[in-house]
């Protein structure tokens, strides 16, 4: 396994760990992204997503996604969140 000696790796830069302590709520995913803060867990997502790919996650109980990459960005679920925290990236 490679060794980050030294701090070098690119993940360990100053700017992206600015970037992830910023942003530390919201999934590292790249289509769907929730910000945990700001989830109620009501469900309104999971109901509306045609493809079935939200779930609550069992140990945050909060909202969360799986195979993201099925997502047909139609965004049902960005409108009926009802405290914004789902964003759809195009
Ligand atoms: S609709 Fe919004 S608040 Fe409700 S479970 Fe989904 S992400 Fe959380
Ligand atoms: S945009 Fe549509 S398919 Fe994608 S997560 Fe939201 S409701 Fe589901």
């Amino acid at each position: 396994m490679a060794q980050d000696v030294g701090g070098s790796s690119p993940l360990s830069h100053p700017l992206i760990l600015r970037f992830l302590e910023k942003n530390k709520n919201v999934s590292m995913n790249r289509i769907v992204l929730i910000d945990e803060s700001l989830c109620i867990s009501c469900g309104a997502c999971i109901e509306i997503c045609p493809k079935k790919i939200f779930f609550i996650d069992n140990k945050t109980q909060k909202c969360n996604v799986s195979e993201e990459e099925k997502c047909d960005k139609i965004k049902g679920c960005e409108k009926i969140c009802p405290t914004e925290a789902i964003k759809i990236k195009d």
